[in-house]
């Protein structure tokens, strides 16, 4: 059974590749560059059951179509996760929300003129972007579900680069489920959502961490690195995480039982501040104890009376299985990043 994966080179996707070829499905990927496609293939160890096709941008809303003429009749589900996830951006519009948007649109668009009647499921990589509401993050008593939806628009989603990667997410996400809804007759495959918040956890290989890493994990990178003088705000950074082994569970998950169909699962498994990573670190990691901050230990949950949190229940009764502690995310994460310094 043939699985396509857009954007198989991604922190997340290659933890999503990795679980399809542990449990024998033959995966088509697609990469921007043969480059890209080589380094991959070697990564995955030449498995004859992995076959990687470049498509260079997903803003080009024909871009999967030489994809689908290719391999239609083997495609049976498509796990779409390729958008861009960077706020090092200057054009909103261009580098955000045509790739997001338009990427979805390629997908769905060669699916129904390709795949129609062969491709059965269909999961999308959204985010918990595509759920919260920017005005409403820091209200305290706000509670965000797998029902509640970022309202923002094309014009108010360019207020800030933040405000302008949800903006992608949930322009993505609508288009999707619209598309099931306007055209959900004339196409064999069913939806599934994955909205995960951030996501850390190691890399598939090592090889893959460097000094800058993925917009996630940089985050714990950064704190890796941080000398123990420097004063850092215990909130510099809050919300809620999840571990990418975990996400790429549901992705699996998501297409492999019916009762996921129409479900958008809110990954989530609990919440963090920058002092809990610091925390984690000192406690964990002998090596590090004294060379990063201290700030103030067990002080990082008061965050939790700030503003927004996230209820999702649902989710986790329907995935049925335990999430990845916080303590185990961040030191599989930080030995992993310890283990690239100490090779260089
Ligand atoms: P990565 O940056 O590691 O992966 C993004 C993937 O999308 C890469 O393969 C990238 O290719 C590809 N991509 C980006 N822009 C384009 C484009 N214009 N044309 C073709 N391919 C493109 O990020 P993650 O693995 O973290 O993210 C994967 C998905 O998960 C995204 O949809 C993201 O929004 C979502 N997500 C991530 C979260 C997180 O905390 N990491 C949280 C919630 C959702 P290349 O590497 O060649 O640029």
């Amino acid at each position: 059974m043939t699985v396509l994966v857009s954007g198989a080179n991604g922190y997340i996707a290659e933890h999503i590749v990795n679980e399809l070829l542990n449990q024998d499905y033959k995966v088509i990927g697609t990469v921007r560059s043969e480059a890209k496609a080589d380094k991959l293939f070697k990564q995955f160890g030449s498995n004859p059951n992995l076959i990687l096709e470049v498509v260079e941008d997903i803003s080009d809303l024909h871009a999967f179509d030489e994809v689908f003429k290719k391999y239609a009749s083997e495609i049976k589900y498509v796990l779409h996760t390729a958008s861009p996830f960077t706020l090092d951006v200057e054009d909103y519009v261009k580098e955000l929300f045509i790739p997001a948007l338009h990427g979805v649109k390629a997908m769905l668009h060669a699916v129904e003129k390709y795949g129609a009647t062969t491709v059965e499921r269909f999961v999308l990589t959204s985010s918990y972007a595509a759920i919260m509401d920017f005005d409403k993050e820091m209200v305290p008593g706000t509670i965000f579900t797998e029902t509640s939806w970022n309202p923002d628009n094309w014009e108010k989603a360019q207020e800030s680069v933040g405000r302008a990667y949800n903006g992608s997410k949930v322009f993505a996400e609508r288009e999707a489920w619209n598309f099931i809804e306007e055209k959900g007759d004339r196409v064999k495959f069913k939806l599934s959502v994955v909205n995960p918040v951030y996501v850390f956890g190691p890399h598939v290989f090592d090889e893959d961490v460097s000094v800058k890493m993925n917009t996630s994990c940089e985050i714990i990178n950064k704190a890796v690195h941080t000398s123990a003088n420097t004063i850092v705000h215990p909130f510099e950074t809050f919300g809620s995480f999840v571990d990418v082994r975990d996400v790429a569970r549901a992705h699996l998950l998501a297409f492999q039982r019916k009762d996921l169909i129409g479900k958008r699962l809110l990954m989530d498994a609990g919440r963090f501040s920058t002092q809990d990573i610091f925390d984690v670190l000192n406690q964990e990691i002998p090596v590090l104890k004294g060379k990063v901050p201290v700030g103030k230990p067990g002080t990082g949950g008061q965050h939790n009376n700030i503003g927004a949190t996230v209820d999702n229940r649902l989710t986790c009764e329907l995935l049925g299985f335990e999430f990845t502690s916080f303590k185990k995310t961040i030191v599989d994460t930080a030995q992993q990043i310890l283990k690239h310094d100490g090779s260089h």
